[in-house]
């Protein structure tokens, strides 16, 4: 079979790169790329080499034992090999493998495993010989590794003599040696100062640290060291958890959140519940090690060329990974901005598929210089949207060519503008379909006239039947023309009608939002629709009226009178006030008493449209008070993109959390 020649390709270009990671990782500790990105780009290398298996050569990163090439520390060869652990990246591989090692000992049964949590450390191989520490070598490439035991001494949690009476010979100690979090960040602070170079992940501080010729340098760094396997000879242990028992007993420091799992089932269920309460630890971890209890066992299973059948190291979702850019494309909003999107291969990331990032814009696109072909590296943290981190230049296909921004629009051909100074392509034609189908989607959405069952599939429909040539149209519809579009029923029009209809009681601020006015977010047109009664007084007010509204700044001002001087637009006003939406406040109730007084607020992250400031004294305005920190005196979070340990110390204080939109119901409560 003959092997097409991007295939060939792609081959010796995934296995330079992880050549060139892992000499960055093992040998400088100073890696460019991250682990999830570098497991990703393993397994596309092995599935390759699967497929192809004449791909292989005896210098791919699959065919080594280990991967650490050696330095300035003496080699010494390990009595017994360090293993490297199979890897698992979700519960189905987990099974997987449960399925698979029962296969290999002919067994039908689930067994007994010790779930330990996978320390994001470097190994150490310890010997003691008649219980004193006589050496201490790092993992190396798992058959030999480096002597390292001057650094190993100044580690406080390694017993220099084990707590036993008539030691054995020899005994043989495998763990991990880890920074703590909080080190970790001190080192990297000072070496910041001194212009250094900073450490990656608290894993290569660590490596780094062991390797360091200076013991008294290692010994500042305060390493610590958790025990995982003992090689001892003794009847009495026939169980890892025994192993781990013992190894407490002899004065080791044991990591103290392992636990004996009667099945599989379990396992899952630790490892969940690992995944959330991890970031509470001091340490960093990346997952789970899934080890079968009984040694019996694990003798029977043995070893392959790489690692133990006996065990799997069960990784946590990745927030970082890599995949192939298929296709860029340009999509047109309600504005008329134009943002490339890169549509992927579809990949996981934290948990959830993706396959399409926002290249947000032309400059964008330019400075990552991202190309169809391209390996990408996709990050998405908590609940933000995908975006693409960077490229990797060195996975890029022959021929490649840069992306060009289109200079027409894609859905109606006219000219695109770039407006001096802004970084946004725009059409601006206005009766652009895309722009109209945006606005429509916009106005539906839930935070202005929240209309279910008007999605973007039935605006499209609706666009493409030539019933809705403006937003004002939806309100003349009938159920029989909706009834008759692709995949709609006399009940699913229904439903929108009454939808609609419905959408004719929503507020003043909810109208004016969905005017989709630029920078009218919910915020400001709640703020402009208290200030400004009804559409004519807004209509009316001239700048420096709209710029006295406290919290509305020149831009907004300018842009709410510009938009109301367009006649097209005042024309649709008048239509939908015809078609009897609300463009007045609900008459005033005063209330007395502020309803948030009392309440103790915290505001996390960046808010969608409020800042810091803003938000705060809305709080205070009706009654409430804002502090710095969360404590058991905090009665809500309110939770912007990118909050941090605040989030962590609300959930583990149970405190209720808002998001913007959720404050100001509250706030508007409050003012109605
Ligand atoms: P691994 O780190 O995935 O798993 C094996 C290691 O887990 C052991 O050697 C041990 O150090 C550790 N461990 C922690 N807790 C343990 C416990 N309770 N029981 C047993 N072991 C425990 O595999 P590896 O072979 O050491 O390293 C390969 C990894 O290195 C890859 O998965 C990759 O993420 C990373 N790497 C990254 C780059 C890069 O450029 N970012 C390059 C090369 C390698």
């Amino acid at each position: 079979m003959t092997i097409p020649l991007e295939i060939q390709q792609r081959y010796q270009q995934l296995k330079t790169e992880l050549q060139r990671a892992s000499y960055a990782y093992y040998v400088l500790d100073d890696p460019f790329i991250p682990d999830s990105v570098y497991d990703q780009l393993y397994r596309e290398l092995e599935d390759l080499e699967k497929r192809y298996p004449q791909l292989i050569t005896p210098d791919s990163p699959t065919q080594r034992v280990g991967d650490k090439i050696s330095s300035q520390f003496f080699s010494v060869r390990h009595n017994i090999p360090l293993y490297s652990l199979e890897n698992a990246f979700n519960l189905e591989e987990l099974n997987k493998w449960g399925s698979r090692w029962q296969r290999y000992i002919n067994e039908t049964q689930d067994t007994e495993y010790v779930c330990e949590l996978k320390i994001d450390g470097s190994a150490l191989a310890l010997t003691y010989e008649n219980g004193f520490l006589v050496r201490g070598v790092t993992r190396g490439d798992g058959v030999t590794g480096e002597d390292i035991t001057p650094n190993v001494r100044t580690i406080r949690s390694i017993p220099l003599r084990l707590n036993i009476d008539n030691p054995p010979a020899i005994v043989e100690v495998r763990g991990e040696a880890f920074l703590p979090l909080d080190t970790f960040d001190k080192i990297n602070q000072e070496r910041e100062e001194k212009g250094e170079s900073l450490f990656a992940n608290p894993r290569n501080a660590a490596a780094g640290t062991l390797r360091q010729l200076d013991p008294k340098i290692v010994d500042k760094r305060r390493l610590q060291f958790f025990a995982y396997t003992l090689h001892l000879d003794d009847n009495n242990i026939t169980t890892q958890w025994q192993s781990l028992d013992r190894l407490e007993t002899m004065g080791f420091l044991v990591n103290p959140h392992r636990q004996l799992c009667p099945s599989l089932q379990e396992v899952a269920q630790y490892y969940q519940d690992w995944q959330e309460k991890r970031h509470q630890l001091a340490y960093m971890t990346d997952g789970v090690v899934v080890k079968i209890n009984d040694l019996q066992r694990q003798n029977r299973l043995g070893f392959t060329q790489k690692f133990p059948r006996w065990a799997i190291a069960l990784k946590y979702p990745a927030e970082e990974v890599p995949t192939v850019v298929k296709d860029i494309i340009v999509n047109v909003g309600r504005t008329g901005a134009v943002t490339p999107m890169a549509v992927m291969e579809p990949v996981q990331v934290a948990g959830t598929t993706v396959q399409r990032a926002t290249l947000h814009n032309s400059d964008r696109v330019a400075e990552l210089d991202i190309r169809i072909g391209d390996t990408v590296i996709i990050r998405k943290a908590g609940e933000i949207i995908p975006e693409v981190v960077r490229i990797l230049p060195e996975l890029r296909p022959n021929h490649s060519l840069p992306f060009q921004m289109p200079t027409n629009c894609p859905e109606c051909q006219s000219p695109l503008v770039r407006p001096v100074g802004e970084a946004v392509t725009r059409c601006v034609n206005s009766s652009c379909p895309a722009i109209l189908r945006g606005s429509i989607v916009h106005w539906a959405s839930r935070d202005a006239l929240d209309i279910r069952g008007l999605g973007g599939k039935v605006v499209i429909l609706l666009i493409e039947q030539g019933l809705v040539t403006a937003i004002s149209d939806l309100y003349s519809l009938e159920k029989t023309e909706i009834a008759k579009l692709d995949r709609m029923g006399e009940k699913s029009a229904l439903n929108l009608i009454t939808a609609m209809a419905q959408s004719k009681n929503q507020s003043w601020s909810r109208v004016l939002y969905g005017l989709g006015i630029r920078y009218v977010g919910s915020v400001n047109a709640k703020i402009l629709a208290e200030s400004f009664r009804t559409v004519e007084e807004l209509a009316n007010a001239s700048v420096t009226d709209l710029a006295s509204v406290y919290g509305i700044g020149e831009e907004i001002a300018q842009s709410v009178y510009d938009w109301f001087k367009i006649a097209a637009n005042r024309d649709l006003v008048a239509k939908l006030q015809a078609a009897g939406l609300q463009f007045a406040a609900a008459a005033k109730t005063t209330t007395t008493k502020a309803t948030l007084a009392g309440k103790t607020f915290v505001i996390s992250g960046t808010l969608p449209t409020l800042k810091r400031e803003e938000a705060k004294e809305l709080i205070e305005k009706a009654g409430g008070k804002v502090t710095g920190s969360v404590s058991k005196k905090t009665d809500y979070l309110v939770l912007g993109e990118a909050a941090g340990s605040k989030l962590e110390k609300a959930l583990e204080l149970g405190i209720t959390q808002l998001t913007e939109a959720q404050l100001l119901e509250l706030i508007g409560d409050f003012h109605r």
